[in-house]
């Protein structure tokens, strides 16, 4: 900031930082984790110091944040997944692709899960991007996902994975579907598995939005019209289906959907439900339905949406509609699950500028505590806490692992191997 001495406090509840990039972003999408580049550059600059493996309730609590600086910014996400509210949603072999997601990129909290992937078909529930991103995952070869940097356990449970067919279900038709375009294009010339579609899924479609979406429809009647090639595994999309309830007794055998229809409702695109249900078996059921935010102690919280209530990113109290002095908010918190990389960027923008300008009108308390306080604190509160030395020591290591497999990184999910790797290179910085 221009003319302004900042200085940024940087917690991180995990080891690593990049959320998103290390957590969510699909492994094989190296090219969108290049940002990462400009957040280093961010990172070694005078004036931002690194807290990982630090968690906001545990080592620290909101108070403490606020007394030691001019203002706390939010930027949490929205991890946890929102829920279908079906019979059978929680029998094994249900799971939310949120999970899925976390642990084909090595999240240390889900190392542990197991997916059964011995049965012949998998169905996803939903068809925004990230069930596109869990469909490509799952029906991509061994060899495809080795150049990644999936996280090791995924990369041999997927190998030995003897699905054949991903089912991608969107409960409306293909023109509403929230995946977009070029995600779609970047599925359907895989030489590993095939896109397939019925023409019949085609053959009802809202006349408003065949003149809106062009290059969709002409890229889904392109893949519906080709010949099958016969390779090992596909992805089908199906459209007009909502899961009514998840079969099994013990375990997911498959799952039970309704057929909708397009329709009007005082004069918006609806979909009906015709009435007509169908099973369908599978082995395995991934509910990519949207992810939702998680309250923070002593803030408040928009339940329905599952974000910080705000205004252009400064925290308010929808009780008194007064912004909560000092609090600000940016990301999939602050605005709900939605939007592409580059949409946090100008998200951030946006609070900034609402901070920047309510610490120059006068709106912002001074810290009680100087930085120095804070890292006593710190020290005391997190004997394991981990600075941006010993990151760039874990990220180092990782993508030395990484060169000699022609792979971009080989991802540690073990916290006790980052911390020692750490240790070493904190303990060396010091001298
Ligand atoms: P999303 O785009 O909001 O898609 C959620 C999907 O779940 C939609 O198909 C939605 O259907 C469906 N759904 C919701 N409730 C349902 C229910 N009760 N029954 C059946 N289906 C239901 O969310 P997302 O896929 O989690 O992605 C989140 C954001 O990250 C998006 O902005 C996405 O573009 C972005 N993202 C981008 C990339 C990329 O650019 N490569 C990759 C991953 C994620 P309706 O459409 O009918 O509501």
């Amino acid at each position: 900031m221009r003319g302004l001495n900042v200085e940024v406090d940087l917690f991180d509840r995990l080891a690593t930082p990049w959320g998103l990039m290390r957590f969510g972003v699909a492994p094989d999408h190296q090219d969108t984790k290049g940002v990462t580049r400009q957040f280093n550059r961010t990172a070694a600059r005078d004036g931002l110091t690194f807290h990982l493996n630090v968690e906001l309730g545990k080592h620290v609590t909101h108070e403490q944040l606020l007394a030691h600086h001019h203002a706390v910014i939010y930027a949490i996400g929205a991890s946890r997944s929102r829920s279908l509210g079906i019979p059978g949603e929680n029998l094994p072999g249900s799971h939310s692709a949120t999970d899925f997601v976390a642990w084909y990129n090595g999240h240390p909290d889900f190392v542990d899960m197991k997916f059964d992937l011995s049965g012949e078909r998998a169905i996803i529930v939903g068809n925004g991007n990230v069930a596109l991103d869990v469909a490509r995952i799952l029906a991509s070869d061994r060899k495809h996902l080795a150049k990644t940097d999936i996280a090791d356990h995924a990369l041999a449970a997927l190998a030995s994975s003897n699905i054949k067919e991903v089912l991608v279900l969107g409960r409306r038709g293909p023109l509403e579907a929230a995946f977009s375009t070029p995600e779609l294009l970047a599925l359907a010339n895989r030489p590993d598995f095939e896109v397939i579609i019925n023409e019949e899924n085609l053959s009802s479609l809202n006349p408003d939005a065949v003149s809106m979406t062009g290059l969709k429809l002409e890229l889904l009647r392109e893949i519906a019209r080709r010949p099958r090639r016969g390779v090992a595994k596909s992805i089908v999309l199906k459209f007009l289906r909502s899961p009514v309830e998840i079969l099994g007794a013990q375990r997911v055998n498959g799952i039970r959907v309704m057929r909708n229809e397009l329709g009007t409702d005082g004069g918006r695109l609806s979909t009906r439900a015709t009435g007509d249900v169908a099973e369908i078996a599978c082995g395995l059921v991934l509910r990519s339905i949207g992810y939702r935010g998680t309250p923070i102690q002593g803030l408040p919280f928009d339940d329905t949406k599952g974000t910080l209530p705000n205004d252009e990113g400064r925290v308010f109290d929808p009780l008194t509609n007064q912004p909560v002095v000092g609090v600000y908010t940016t990301g999939w918190i602050k605005r709900g699950p939605s939007g592409v990389i580059g949409t946090n960027k100008r998200c951030a923008h946006e609070t900034v500028k609402s901070l920047v300008d309510d610490y120059i009108s006068g709106r912002l308390s001074a810290p009680v505590h100087d930085g120095e306080e804070l890292r006593g604190l710190i020290d005391k509160q997190q004997r394991e806490a981990i600075d941006y030395v010993g990151w760039q020591a874990i990220d180092k290591h990782e993508v030395a692992a990484g060169a000699e497999l022609g792979r971009p990184r080989v991802k540690l999910v073990d916290v006790a191997e980052m911390l020692a790797i750490a240790r070493n290179a904190e303990m060396g910085s010091r001298g």
